[in-house]
């Protein structure tokens, strides 16, 4: 059967970037690698063609032989280079392959993975800013066996698949890559018996106590990034990272949107109607508000500066307060009496004049109904 042309095999056009044949590989690597086909024959040919051309047209020499003579330029040239000095192909190989063996593949070190930990925090903790110490899960080497994860006396050994390198060479078809050990998988290394207390992996879990620093402003959704205080790295990697996720706890008294706090503040029917001055809270203290005569429910006041100073800087916002009229309850006779009477007043001097919204509602009302033909 006569070789096919290799920008066929990848599906891409002549003239294709290194990106493009590197995206046309791996997709047909990740389909027809022979781990994910065990056995079947079509699928390791198609892997081996993919693999074939994909060789020669990452290498830039390669490519532009194979441009100019076709097959003829490359045979006998293709996996040449595999068997000692492949490191920039193995480079390359890792790259692609990176997330069908893994990060851990080729005994590379591995950083550890990101940690993430919830602290809740009260609003005034959230809006000053705090230090609160935390307890996460961290690794100390297991005292038992010293982290080496054999048991008391004995020792791990040098893996003998490996000879303690952690990868080996495998034929894959016509050339050969290098893989983690599947033995030792990648430590170079074996434990005949495993340390009980750490199950052999040398490190137990232990809560460790962190001090974290809370700058202020933050709010819900805001993270803190501790680098290097997640869970340990593999074959001496680094350390990944925690992340601090701030969730502010519900107050009792202030709604926060980003810079500005809301409140409500109940008034009594007089106070709205004859104007008073009230004290409303802040995170700084009482303040006094003036409420204007004929107010209404509903009405926002704004404090200017009185909101939060976010932490990613800019001044503070303001706090908005909405008054609610409050309809009051438990009334003595004296007291319904003296409603009764102040209602006759009203209806004496024109109702509609003393409740516009009212007399507005109302004729709406009207309207809608000799619209519908009620
Ligand atoms: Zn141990
Ligand atoms: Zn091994």
């Amino acid at each position: 059967m006569a070789k096919r042309d290799y920008y066929e095999v990848l599906g891409i056009a002549r003239t294709a970037d290194d990106k493009e044949i590197k995206r046309a590989y791996r997709k047909l690597a990740m389909k027809y690698h022979p781990d994910r086909n065990p056995g079947d024959q079509e699928s390791e040919e198609k892997f081996k063609e993919a693999s074939e051309a994909y060789e020669v047209l990452s290498d830039e020499q390669k490519r532009g032989a194979y441009d100019q003579f076709g097959h003829a330029g490359v045979d006998g040239q293709a996996g040449a280079g595999f068997g000692g000095g492949g490191a920039s192909f193995a480079d390359i190989f890792g790259d692609v392959f990176g997330d069908i063996f893994g990060g851990a593949a080729r005994g590379r070190t591995t950083r550890g993975a990101d940690l993430r930990y919830t602290l809740e925090l009260d609003l005034e903790e959230a809006v000053r800013g705090t230090t609160v110490k935390i307890r996460v899960p961290g690794h100390v080497d297991c005292e038992t066996c010293g982290g080496s994860g054999a048991e008391k006396g004995t020792q791990p050994e040098t893996c003998s698949t490996c000879r303690g390198a952690g990868q080996i060479r495998m034929q894959q078809g016509f050339f050969s890559v290098q893989q983690t050990c599947p033995h030792c998988r990648g430590a170079g290394k074996v434990i005949r018996s495993p340390c009980k207390a750490c199950h052999g992996m040398g490190q137990v879990e232990e809560e460790k106590t962190l001090s974290v620093k809370v700058p202020p402003g933050v709010d819900t959704g805001d993270r803190i990034r501790l680098a290097g205080e997640g869970e340990p790295g593999v074959s001496g990697g680094p350390a990944g990272d925690l992340y601090v996720q701030v969730a502010v706890r519900e107050h009792r008294i202030f709604a926060r949107d980003g810079r500005n706090l809301y409140c409500e503040v109940p008034i009594s029917i007089i106070d709205a109607s004859l104007g008073g001055e009230l004290e409303v809270p802040t995170l700084d203290g009482r303040v006094k508000l003036k409420i204007p005569p004929e107010t209404q429910t509903g009405k926002l006041f704004r404090l200017r500066g009185k909101g939060v100073a976010p932490v990613r800087g800019g001044g503070p916002g303001d706090l908005l307060c909405r008054v609610v009229v409050e309809t009051p309850v438990n009334l003595t006779k004296r007291q319904k009496d003296l409603l009764d009477e102040f209602q006759k007043t009203l209806d004496e001097s024109n109702g509609s004049q003393h409740a516009p919204r009212k007399s507005s509602w109302f004729e709406g009302v009207k309207n809608f109904f000799e619209d519908m033909k009620f």
